[in-house]
Order: C-alpha cells, then sequence, then structure tokens
C-alpha cells in the first residue's frame, strides 16, 4: 500500500500549529503499521535547510505558467526515516515570512498558486506519466492547501489513485476569486455548485470535499459538529451530503517528541509515573525564568495556543483578574491577534509575579510549560482535535476545557463518580462563556489544593495512551478499504 501524504507544513521541517504534528508523526505511524507512507510538501527555505540528505530528482516543469521551472528533491524527514518530497520553486515558497503569511501576518497574495501547485503536484504523482516511478494506491490530502489534488484527477480523467482528504480545521478554507481558475489550470466545468464553486468564489476546501472518495476528520465529535450550521463554516450541506463517507480519527500524540524522560528542553527530565519532583522542579525553574514568584504551592496554569476567538483565549482575559484573587498564576505562550496579544501583555505588566506573557513561538518554552504547570487552559470555542491536552496529560498536567470537538472526546470531567472510578483527566465545561469557564477553573483550582485528589487525576492522565498507533491502524484500514472497493485503478 502506497500513500502519498500531501501537506502544508510537517514538523520539524516547518510548523505553526497542529496540521504540522500530525503529517510529522502520522505517516511514520503509518509505516510502522506496514503502509509505504511518503510526504510532499512546498519546499520553504526553513524545511530545504532541515530536510536530511536532500538532492533533486526530478522536474515539475512550470505547469502553472509563473516562469520558472519547478523541481522534486528528495529528502528523509529528521529523525525519522520517512521519505519526503519537497517542491523546489523559489518564486513561491522562498519567501521571508511563515508558510501562509509574510511577517506582518499578511496572506501571501499568490497562496492560490502556492497551494495550487502543491495540489497539481500532488495529482501528478500519482499520474502514469508523472515524474518519479513510485505512483501511490492512496493520496491523503490535508486541509484546504491540498484540496485541489483531486480537482486535478478529477480533471485529468485520472482514476488510478483512491484520494482521501482530511479535515483538520472547517474554518481555514482557501477562497479566492474565480478568476483564478484558469491561472491554475482548472476547466471551468469544474466550476459548478456540486464542484469547487463557493458563493462565486473558488474554495479549496470545497474541491477536497466534494472531489476526495473519503473525507476524515480528526475526532468523532468533530466529525458530527460539522455537519451543523454552528461548526460547518457554511460547508454543513456539503458534508451532510457526503454523511456516508465521512469518518472521524482521534489524532495522536508523538510520544517521542512529548515525553517528560527524553525530553531535551527540560531542566530536569521525569518519568512519567514519577511526575512529582520532576514538575516541582521543573516549576521552580519556569518561575525564575518567566519571573514569577517562587511558590511551589501556587496553581500554575499554563496556555501554549495560537491566541485568537477560536482557542476562547478572550475568556481567559474576562476571568483573570478573578481567577488570579487566590494566589494562582499564570503563563502564556502564543501568538496571533493582536488584540489578544496586548491583553495578555497588559495583564503580565500588571501582574508579574502572577501572570508571564510570552508572545511568540517558541518549542523550547512549549515543552517547559507542559513539564511545569498544573493545569492546561484550552477554552477552545471549536477544537477540531486538540493536541496539547495529550501533551499535558503525559507531562501530569491537568487540562481544562470546553467540551467541544476533540476535546469532549478526550477529557473526561472530573466529577465526583469519575474521581472515584479514576477515570477522570481533567476539568471540563459546556458553555463557551466567561462564568462557565470561571466556574470550571475554580473547580480545578479547589481540587488542586487536596493533594491526594489531585494525584489521583494525574495518575489517570499519564496513564492515557493517545499514542499514533491505533489511529495509523485505523488509517491503514480506510485506505485498505478503498482498494479494495476499487476506487482507485489499483485495487
Ligand atoms: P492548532 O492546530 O489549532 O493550532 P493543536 O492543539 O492541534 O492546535 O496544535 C497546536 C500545536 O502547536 C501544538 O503542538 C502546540 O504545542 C503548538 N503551539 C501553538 N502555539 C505555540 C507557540 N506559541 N509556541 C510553540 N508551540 C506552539
Amino acid at each position: 500500500m502506497r500513500v502519498l501524504f500531501a501537506s502544508s507544513e510537517v514538523f520539524p521541517l516547518v510548523k505553526t500549529g497542529g496540521l504540522a504534528d500530525v503529517s510529522g508523526a502520522l505517516p511514520g505511524a503509518l509505516r510502522e503499521a506496514g503502509v509505504d507512507a511518503r510526504i510532499l510538501l512546498p519546499g520553504y527555505p526553513a524545511a530545504m535547510e532541515k530536510a536530511r540528505k536532500a538532492k533533486r530528482v526530478a522536474s515539475l516543469g512550470d505547469p502553472l505558467g509563473i516562469g520558472a521551472e519547478a523541481h522534486l528533491v528528495a529528502a528523509e524527514l529528521p529523525g525519522s526515516r520517512v521519505p519526503v518530497w519537497l517542491i523546489d520553486c523559489a518564486p513561491l515558497y522562498d519567501r521571508a515570512g511563515g508558510p501562509y503569511q509574510d511577517a506582518a501576518g499578511r496572506d501571501y497574495e499568490d497562496n492560490a498558486r502556492r497551494f495550487g501547485l502543491l495540489s497539481w503536484a500532488a495529482a501528478r504523482l500519482c499520474t502514469r506519466d508523472g515524474p518519479l516511478k513510485w505512483r501511490p494506491d492512496i493520496l491523503h490530502g490535508n486541509d484546504w492547501q491540498a484540496g485541489l489534488a483531486p480537482a486535478y484527477l478529477r480533471a485529468w480523467g485520472e482514476k488510478a489513485t483512491a484520494t482521501v482528504f482530511t479535515i483538520h480545521n472547517m474554518a481555514y478554507q482557501g477562497l479566492f476569486p474565480k478568476e483564478i481558475l484558469p491561472e491554475l489550470k482548472l476547466p471551468w466545468n469544474l466550476y459548478r455548485i456540486d464542484g469547487l464553486e463557493y458563493y462565486d468564489s473558488v474554495s479549496f476546501l470545497k474541491a477536497g470535499l466534494v472531489y476526495s472518495d473519503r473525507i476524515t476528520t480528526v475526532s468523532r465529535r468533530y466529525a458530527k459538529e460539522i455537519q451543523t450550521a454552528a461548526f460547518g463554516c457554511g460547508m454543513e450541506g456539503v458534508l451532510a451530503h457526503r454523511a456516508a463517507d465521512l469518518v472521524g480519527i482521534v489524532n495522536g500524540a508523538d510520544y517521542g517528541v512529548w515525553n517528560p524522560g527524553e525530553d531535551p528542553h527540560l531542566s530536569h527530565r521525569y518519568a512519567p509515573g514519577a511526575y512529582a519532583e520532576g514538575k516541582a522542579a521543573n516549576k521552580a525553574a519556569l518561575q525564575a525564568e518567566l519571573g514569577l514568584a517562587p511558590s511551589p504551592d501556587a496553581p500554575l496554569m499554563v496556555v501554549v495556543s495560537r491566541l485568537n476567538e477560536q482557542k476562547g483565549m478572550d475568556l481567559i482575559l474576562s476571568d483573570l483578574p478573578i481567577l488570579l484573587r487566590g494566589g494562582a498564576q499564570l503563563a502564556v505562550l502564543g501568538a496571533g491577534d493582536h488584540m489578544l496579544e496586548d491583553g495578555f501583555r497588559t495583564a503580565a505588566a500588571k501582574s508579574p509575579r502572577q501572570v508571564a506573557a510570552s508572545i511568540g513561538y517558541s518549542e523550547p518554552l512549549a515543552h517547559k510549560l507542559m513539564a511545569a504547570g498544573d493545569m492546561l487552559l484550552m477554552p477552545s470555542r471549536f477544537e477540531p482535535c486538540g493536541l496539547t491536552q495529550f501533551y499535558a496529560y503525559r507531562y501530569a498536567t491537568v487540562p481544562v476545557v470546553h467540551a467541544t470537538g476533540g476535546l469532549a472526546d478526550t477529557v473526561v470531567d472530573a466529577t465526583y463518580d469519575s474521581l472515584m472510578t479514576q477515570t477522570a483527566t481533567g476539568f471540563v465545561f459546556e458553555h463557551a462563556n466567561p462564568g462557565a469557564f470561571q466556574w470550571c477553573v475554580e473547580r480545578a483550582l479547589a481540587l488542586f489544593r487536596n493533594k491526594e485528589e489531585w494525584r489521583t487525576i494525574q495518575d489517570t492522565c499519564v496513564a492515557q495512551d493517545f499514542s499514533w498507533r491505533r489511529s495509523a491502524e485505523r488509517y491503514a484500514n480506510l485506505y485498505n478499504a478503498l482498494v479494495s472497493e476499487g476506487a482507485g485503478e489499483n485495487g
């Protein structure tokens, strides 16, 4: 079983969020399950630098007429043997900013072409006259950036490869003016209501949803939620129509990267099962590093997140004065909306011994916060899966989450019953408003004072197994089912 995994970010080559973590871990887990999974991603400069054993292997020509030849560079994913192809096309990818936006946070104007080429190349590798000998049985595209790939296959009448499309976040849709269609070398006959047209624009996401053989998303709950108007971001109708082909497969955690016993970023490493001393040492180190009061008993709440409305960061700011009354501390690491960044900066300036705001992106600090924290706050308004709750579990940090998407599926609220049966793994609130969130955090803070019950929750957290193995098996089953149905000609 050969699978081409097309993604716009892959850890550790390039990362802005959870998609990179998934793309960096799932292909490796699939390979362990016997699937020949290989990755395709754009050749951003940072990714080209980090890729191991990189060498140019084929030309893609200039399919979208940008005036420069694109090449495929073959390499290995650092830290694993997973084969990677990077699309080397300097005019599109050699930029100073991030993968999607410039340094000032503005989307690149030519994102349609940048990710049109990713989609085109993914599709091209599936064709008989493609540039490589290796041809996939399954093309597995991720998020809108890879959404056009099955549309190209449809346009070219190519049926040899079956297609799977995974939604990691419905809110990002890749919408562009319809005039780009000829530039992307797609025929107008796909521009229709049951095609890639979306309210007079082209939607890369909708192309993925309409033209793929199967659709997956990253938790069971989110798979249901996105079929409703509240979470479907306008695509609920399309998804309801494809409900029979839509499944939720929960993400996993890469315990090779997130393991307090071998974490290179920690000053004090600790085995998950022997967390008490290790967490205390990391907490003291972090308090010193961030200038927080050096109190071992102050509950330390941590946040590692994009700072935006989706993540419910405004709820934290609204409740902060109340939550800090009893001496709790908050350490935030994140970047995003300037209003929220400023809000956390201001809170930290006002109470520097209780609040620390690290605005920006830092892999080492993310690990330190996970190890030092007592609670991880995730009040997301919606959350397709969420990964940081899994990392928190491994580090014996207790998540406080809104009951949505993957958070609802993977966190068990601490109630009288769940504490008695030792199944509680965190604190869950039903409604994303400041009152409900405050009450939930206060429940957590109250239980934190009861050392014995808190340890019971921590013990349950570290015993959770969200390794990729099980999820990779579910993907492998899905691929097998598709191929044996004959969705691809190779089946
Ligand atoms: P999303 O993909 O919606 O951002 P996830 O919870 O699925 O949310 O994944 C977020 C990933 O990004 C996690 O690995 C988290 O540690 C990481 N992350 C988010 N913000 C930062 C930051 N400012 N610095 C370092 N890592 C971050």
